[in-house]
Parts: structure tokens; C-alpha cells; sequence
């Protein structure tokens, strides 16, 4: 149990009774309260299987309202919560550390509107990213975020993580395309900042307050979202280079030489990519390289993104730069590509035990970190390697071990936080903060910074229902 694990105290919160189930029950019929410790389980375990809750209480709303009616009663009766949406989450946020109620958003999944002029799409929180991308696919459109939980994690969750994905480097962060959001406050006040306007300077833009403050400070119940058109054209190449050194020196041609159609640019390491040609027994398209990177390009027109591809493609191998090559524009072999990328969080799995840290480095540095974690760790390990959005200089480092041991947990950290923040670094790039992390902000934040956060926390939710125990450290 996570409790055990990382030796925290439960806060002063109610204990669940009969009555505050029948309260729920009654709101919500039987069908929608989940009791049963078994079905309770797969809420309680996270997707890494890091952290484990023991809450006996999973609700499951349809409707804002629903929402509302159930935070005000928690915060009466002071009922610790936790918000759920595809609990895919990769820090601890998405599942209780006791015995906090779940509120899952599994059953709002209704796009409430699609403006195929605007691109503007509204939709309940818990709608599943993938089937968002589906349905507005149909009309043109595409949700602008992707990343490997897709098939599983909601926009709700996505919005409350600010999650980042593999197209940021040419789409944006959420913060910039969520033109508004309705958010339920802690005592069940219902607030809409649902704004489908791009322009809308009229006070504070509190809607930012919600995303990426991951439960802490409401419920996400709806979103709205401006979607670009689906690109005509989609082009990819697998390159393999020699050094890090030469994957900068790509990044920066490919800026210059792909310039706006430029969608992506991962990197993956060796040992990255052992994960899944070993574990799963994928094939990559090219021999063994040091380094890898995954290029895709979003454009309106084939021949011309085809012809710049494969122009950057030439200079590139002809300099030296990249060693060998692929590239394709045939939906299955693309497929194929992003499934080495997307398939390597979950083969990591597969190692035994493995501490994640998702950290936004500047960009020249941004490799260092794996070789000097080697250097600290060395053998102990089964395996430590680095992937992820060079594009946006965030680095996904990985530490694998047959078995979770705490002496190691304390040889790694608070050292990659230390590290990674006298490089003025992020210890939290795009997975957020978490249960995991909440101790380690100072990393990344002001003393001033912190204690903002947590003056807004109090004024947002003074009985401290919401998700406890994760994003702020305990305020003295
Ligand atoms: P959950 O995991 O259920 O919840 C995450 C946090 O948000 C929790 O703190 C939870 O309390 C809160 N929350 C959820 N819904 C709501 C709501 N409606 N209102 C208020 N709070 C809420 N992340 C990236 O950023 N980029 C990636 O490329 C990426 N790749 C991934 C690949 C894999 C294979 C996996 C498993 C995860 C990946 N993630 C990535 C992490 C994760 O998918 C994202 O953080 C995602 O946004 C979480 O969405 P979710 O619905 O699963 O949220």
C-alpha cells in the first residue's frame, strides 16, 4: 500500500458509513456505486502499479449536476476525494492513498458539439481522447494531442495533467488550445468558464486554473477545445545517428529544412528501443544505431512534404549526419513506426520495477543525465535509458530493476531532482506532479511560488477534499 511505501499519514477526514452510501446510492442508483472490493480494485492500482489505494467507494457520475451534488455533500461531510479519468496517469495522481472516495468520469463521454467552421469541439470530461480523435476525424478534424494512452486516458484527465503528447512541439500545449472549461468547485459550486470564443479577455483566465492543477483545486466536468483540420498529408522517417551531437544538429536541420510541416521529433535511445524489439519483438526498419529519432510531418499537400522529406533526407545522409534511413507515408508502415515509440512505456514494465522521471531539460543537456545516471547506478540496474519529446527538450528518463528496493529509490532520488534543477530544469515536464513528486516541487518552484499555490489551494478548497496528499507539499 502506498501508505506503507512512503510512510504517510492519513488526514483528519470522515470515515465512509452506511448513511453517506446511502446518500450515494440514492443519487446515483446501485448500478453507479461500485463497492465490491474486488471491482474496487483495478481504482485503487495505478497504470505503473506504483501506488495502491484502498477506497471502498467509486462513484460514477453522468452529469455536472451529479458532480456538483457530490462534492457539496463530501465537503459537508468532509470526505476526502479522488478524480479519475483513464487512470493512465504516470505519477500517483490518478488513484486514493487511503481510503478517498473515487469519483470516476468513466460515464461522462458525450461530445456535447462539434463546430466544423470554428474547429471548436465541446465534450464531457470523461470522453476517451482516441474516440474523440475518431469522431472528429470524420468531419475534418483532429483532437490537438496524441500520445501513447490514447486508447484509455480522458480529456478531462488530459486537461487536469495539461498532458503534452507527441505533436506539442507543433500543436501546443493545452493551455493554449482549451478555449474554456466548466470545472466543479469543492463545496459543488459549478463553474463555467465553457468559452468556445478564441478571444476572450474579459478578467481572469481562470480556466488555467484547472488545467494542470491535476483534481487539486475542482473537478473537470467539460471542455472545450479548438481542433485543427486533419492534415491531407502525413509523411515519417526513421533515422538512425551516431552520437547526440548529431541528433541536435537534425533537430536544427530539420527546423530549418521542414519548417512548418515539421509535426514531431522523438528521440529514442538504444536500450529504448531494445525495449520493445526484445520484450514485444518488433522489428525497427534499420540496423543497430546509438540513437534513434522519429520525424513526422503534418502538411496539406503529399507531393510537396513527400519531395521536402525526402530533399532534408539526402543533405542529411549525404553530410553524415544521420547514418541510415527510412521514410514512408503508408498509413500501415507509420503505424508501425509509432508503435516502436509508443510501445516503449509499457515494455518497460516488463523489466520488473522501473522509476520513472519525466523531466524538461535545455535541450543541449538533454541526454546528459542518462550517462550520469549510469555512472551512479552502473550495473545495478537492468536497464537505464532515455526517450522521448526532444522537440520540447523533454527527456522521459527510465531506471528498470528486477524489484523495487528503497535503497535504491534513495541513491536515485532526491538526486535526478537535484540534478535535473541546477540545469534550471522541470522535475515535472508533462506527467505532472502527483502523489510522487509533491515533495519535490521545490525543485522546480520559488518559496513565494509555492506558497501562492497553496494560498489559492486553501482558498479553493479550505476542508482540502480534493485529491489530498498529491501536487502541494503539506503546508506547515
Ligand atoms: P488519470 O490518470 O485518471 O488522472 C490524472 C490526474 O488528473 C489525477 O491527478 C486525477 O485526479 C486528475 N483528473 C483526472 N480527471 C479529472 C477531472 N475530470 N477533473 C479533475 N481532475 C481530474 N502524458 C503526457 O503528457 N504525454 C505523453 O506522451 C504521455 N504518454 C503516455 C503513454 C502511456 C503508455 C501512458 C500509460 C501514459 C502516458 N502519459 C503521457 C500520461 C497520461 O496518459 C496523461 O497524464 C493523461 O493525461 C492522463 O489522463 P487520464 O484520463 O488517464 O487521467
Amino acid at each position: 500500500l502506498t501508505k506503507d511505501r512512503y510512510n504517510v499519514k492519513r488526514g483528519e477526514y470522515s470515515l465512509l458509513t452506511d448513511g453517506h452510501m446511502a446518500f450515494f446510492m440514492n443519487l446515483l442508483g446501485q448500478n453507479r456505486v461500485i463497492n465490491d472490493p474486488s471491482e474496487c480494485e483495478s481504482y485503487n492500482i495505478d497504470w505503473i502499479k506504483n501506488v495502491r489505494g484502498q477506497s471502498r467507494c467509486i462513484l460514477k457520475p453522468r452529469t455536472t449536476e451529479e458532480v456538483s451534488k457530490i462534492l457539496e455533500f463530501c465537503n459537508e461531510n468532509k470526505l476526502a476525494v479522488c478524480p479519475q479519468g483513464g487512470n493512465t496517469g504516470l505519477v500517483g495522481g490518478s488513484v486514493p492513498v487511503f481510503d478517498e472516495i473515487v469519483i470516476s468520469t468513466a460515464l461522462m463521454n458525450q461530445i456535447e458539439s462539434i463546430d466544423e467552421i470554428s474547429g471548436v469541439i465541446v465534450c464531457q470530461a470523461g470522453c476517451i481522447l482516441e474516440n474523440i480523435d475518431q469522431q472528429i476525424g470524420e468531419k475534418g478534424l483532429m483532437v490537438p494531442l496524441d500520445l501513447g494512452a490514447k486508447g484509455s486516458c480522458h480529456i478531462g484527465g488530459n486537461v487536469s495533467t495539461n498532458a503534452g503528447g507527441l505533436r506539442l512541439l507543433r500543436y501546443g500545449n493545452l493551455h493554449g488550445s482549451v478555449l474554456g472549461v466548466e470545472a466543479v468547485k469543492a463545496n459543488g459550486e459549478i463553474l463555467d468558464c465553457l468559452s468556445t470564443l478564441k478571444k476572450d479577455n474579459t478578467g481572469y483566465h481562470l480556466k488555467h486554473l484547472f488545467i494542470g492543477s491535476e483534481g487539486s483545486l475542482g473537478v473537470v466536468t467539460k471542455v472545450a477545445i479548438q481542433c485543427p483540420t486533419k492534415p491531407k498529408a502525413i509523411n515519417m522517417a526513421f533515422l538512425g545517428v551516431e552520437s547526440f551531437d548529431s541528433v541536435l544538429t537534425t533537430f536544427r536541420r530539420c527546423k530549418n529544412e521542414l519548417g512548418e510541416i515539421l509535426s514531431s521529433f522523438e528521440l529514442i535511445d538504444a536500450l529504448s528501443l531494445d525495449v520493445v524489439t526484445g520484450h514485444y519483438k518488433m522489428q525497427s526498419p534499420i540496423p543497430q544505431f546509438p540513437f534513434y529519432i522519429l520525424i513526422e510531418t503534418h502538411g496539406s499537400c503529399n507531393e510537396h512534404d513527400e519531395e521536402k522529406l525526402n530533399r532534408f533526407l539526402e543533405s542529411a545522409m549525404g553530410d553524415g549526419v544521420v547514418l541510415d534511413g527510412t521514410a514512408t507515408n503508408q498509413p500501415s508502415k507509420m503505424k508501425q513506426l509509432w508503435e516502436l515509440r509508443e510501445s516503449i512505456t509499457q515494455g518497460l514494465l516488463m523489466d520488473g520495477y522501473v522509476f520513472k522521471y519525466d523531466l524538461s531539460i535545455p535541450i543541449k543537456e538533454f541526454y546528459a543525465i542518462v550517462d550520469v545516471m549510469n555512472e551512479k547506478i552502473g550495473k545495478d540496474a537492468v536497464r537505464i535509458c532515455g526517450y522521448g519529446h526532444i522537440g520540447d527538450s523533454n527527456i522521459h528518463l527510465n531506471l528498470s530493476f528486477k524489484e523495487y528496493s528503497k535503497e535504491m529509490h534513495n541513491k536515485i532520488e532526491p538526486f535526478v531532482y537535484e540534478y535535473t534543477s541546477s540545469l534550471k530544469g522541470s522535475v515535472s515536464a508533462e506527467h505532472g506532479i502527483g502523489f510522487r513528486k509533491s515533495k519535490y516541487v521545490h525543485y522546480s518552484k520559488s518559496p513565494a511560488a509555492i506558497n501562492l499555490m497553496q494560498d489559492i489551494k486553501r482558498m479553493m478548497d479550505p476542508n482540502k477534499i480534493l485529491n489530498p496528499y498529491k501536487v502541494l507539499p503539506e503546508s506547515s
